[in-house]
């Protein structure tokens, strides 16, 4: 990695809390270079929400801080930038479990991410037609009812909406929770080609290891808030020790 790539996401021996005592994540350090895709893998509770969560500053609701440790992007301390003005810095989150507003139209979801920036109405057209190029299946749906789509439809619009603010990098966390694995692929296929055609970077929180490791081109293990491996994708997929506990038992030979 340069050094130009180097200084775009830095996160560096971060430990968060939950209320007065819960650690949740234990001297977290890793990094995103411009134009790369990053997975943040581990099991159920291995903390890689409450990363994203530090990252974007948005611990503060459920009572959780960072107490150790900080955040840079493009070599800017941004432990204390709120999420919205990190949006206008162009990192963006979309958070776990979807959060489609329901009752609007899968349009009406995306739109509700372009106002950040104040676009003109011309703007706003032409960054939704782009949305719509990247994920035909909403063109098709735009004027149904968001909750009324399938589970993938609402990760693409969940997706899109975030797409809207013209991130640079984005937090995406835990994507293929709860789809079929065809939708999954469909969806990670789309974010490859949104890394490669609009340089848009990614840290995506994932268990499914053997999934987002053929995606992405780095890779970190958290077990219990700790960084226990990381590597490249070919080298965690390499590893015995990662298959036999991460990737479902059998050896990288077997791949
Ligand atoms: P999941 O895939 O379930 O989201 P995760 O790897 O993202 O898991 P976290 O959600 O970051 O893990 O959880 C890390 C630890 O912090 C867990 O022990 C969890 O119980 C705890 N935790 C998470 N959220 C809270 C909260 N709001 N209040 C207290 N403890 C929390």
């Amino acid at each position: 990695m340069n050094a130009q790539t180097k200084s775009f996401l830095e996160v560096s021996n971060i430990e968060a809390i939950y209320g007065q005592a819960i650690l949740a994540v234990r001297d977290v350090t890793l990094s995103v270079g411009a134009g790369q895709i990053v997975a943040l893998l581990g099991a159920n509770g291995a903390g890689k929400t409450t990363t994203l969560k530090a990252i974007s500053n948005i611990l503060g609701p459920e009572r959780g801080k960072i107490v150790r440790g900080g955040v840079t992007w493009q070599a800017e301390s941004i432990g204390k930038v709120s999420a919205s003005k990190l949006v206008a810095k162009g990192i963006v989150q979309v958070l776990e479990g979807r959060r489609c507003f329901s009752q609007l139209t899968v349009e009406e979801n995306i739109l509700s991410g372009g106002f950040v920036q104040r676009p003109s109405g011309r703007d706003l057209a032409r960054s939704l037609e782009q949305i719509y190029e990247w994920f035909p299946r909403l063109r098709e749906k735009r004027k149904t009812k968001a909750g009324l789509t399938s589970g993938g439809e609402q990760q693409m619009v969940a997706i899109g909406r975030a797409l809207m603010t013209k991130p640079r990098l984005v937090l995406l966390d835990e994507p293929s929770m709860g789809l079929a694995p065809i939708i999954v692929q469909e969806i990670f296929e789309i974010i490859r080609s949104l890394n490669q055609s609009a340089g848009v970077s990614f840290l995506i929180a994932e268990q499914n290891a053997n999934l987002a490791l053929r995606y992405a081109d780095y890779g970190y293990i958290l077990e219990t808030g700790r960084v226990v491996a990381s590597g490249t994708s070919a080298e965690l997929l390499a590893r015995d020790d990662v298959h036999e506990f991460y990737l479902g038992g059998s050896g990288p030979a077997a791949h």
